[in-house]
């Protein structure tokens, strides 16, 4: 039987490692050829692509840094020069600093904002054109429950969150009548680096308030997304789906 993703390209923002990298693997699996975007962890990304290619996948990685515009667009070109076409892309790429309104640094607000939501702007502005074209395509953004719930020490993580599902919503409504979905993921509390980074105590503290009453995996989180990036989800958009354990 032919594999549901067969044919298709998929971008993958962020997919060195963590869920980036878990939906690189699971889209890959399904036939899509991945494009491992990465910006800091080059080593990592060239994992991916070498799990992807050990199960007889076809992977490439790419660096750029996602909050970068013209950099997006370059991106997007070189892509596209290669191989035609554009079908799936994953806005995945996040970074947290966190810290009480009160001690927040404005850079890191800044940073935080200008990679999780405008990095997902950038990628969606390049890329919807070539949707528009092909009258097709699955935009997929990695939101997170502190986006739908909010989360003390993580205003600017939360209003980034809570901005990429406006951004959805918005474009899932401009995209539609194009046969182009448009959704968002929601993780809960996921193991990965930038749960691992937290102190033990907050750890124990959040997965005490899951009532699976246990951390979610990144392959939990690629499992929803290949649905999302494949045609058994083809009438579904603007939605946001919760991957939390119940959290929500
Ligand atoms: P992670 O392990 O810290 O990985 C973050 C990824 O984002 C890395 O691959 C990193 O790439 C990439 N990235 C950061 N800044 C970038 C930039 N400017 N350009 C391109 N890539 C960039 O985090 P994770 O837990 O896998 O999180 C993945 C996504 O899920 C994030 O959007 C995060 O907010 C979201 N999420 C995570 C959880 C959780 O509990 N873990 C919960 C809800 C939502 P490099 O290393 O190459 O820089």
């Amino acid at each position: 039987m032919e594999k549901e993703l067969a044919g298709k390209v998929a971008l993958v923002t962020g997919a060195g490692r963590g869920i980036g990298r878990a939906i690189a693997c699971e889209l890959a699996k399904q036939g899509a050829v991945v494009i491992v975007n990465y910006n800091g962890s080059r080593e990592r990304a060239l994992e991916t692509v070498a799990e992807i290619e050990s199960f007889g996948g076809q992977a490439e990685a790419i660096g750029c840094d996602v909050s970068d515009f013209n950099a997006c667009g370059k991106m997007v070109e070189d892509i596209v020069g290669k191989y035609t076409h554009v079908d799936i892309l994953v806005n995945n790429a996040g970074v947290t600093r966190d810290n009480l309104i009160l001690r927040m640094a404005e850079e890191d607000y800044d940073r935080v904002l200008d990679t999780n939501l405008k990095g997902a702007f950038n990628t969606i502005r390049h890329l919807s054109r070539y949707f528009l074209k092909q009258k097709g395509g699955k935009i997929i953004n990695i939101s997170s429950v502190s986006g739908v719930l909010g989360n003390a020490g993580q205003a600017n993580y939360s209003a980034s969150k809570a901005g990429l599902i406006g951004l959805t919503k918005s474009v899932a409504r401009e995209l539609a009548s194009r046969g182009i979905c448009v959704n968002a993921v929601a993780p809960g509390f996921i193991d990965t680096d930038m749960t691992q980074a937290l102190p033990e105590k907050s750890r124990e503290a959040a997965v005490a308030a899951i009532p699976m009453g246990r951390m979610g995996s990144a392959e939990d989180v690629a499992q929803i997304v290949a649905f999302l990036a494949g045609k058994r989800s083809d009438y579904i958009t603007g939605q946001v789906i919760c991957v939390d354990g119940g959290m929500t």
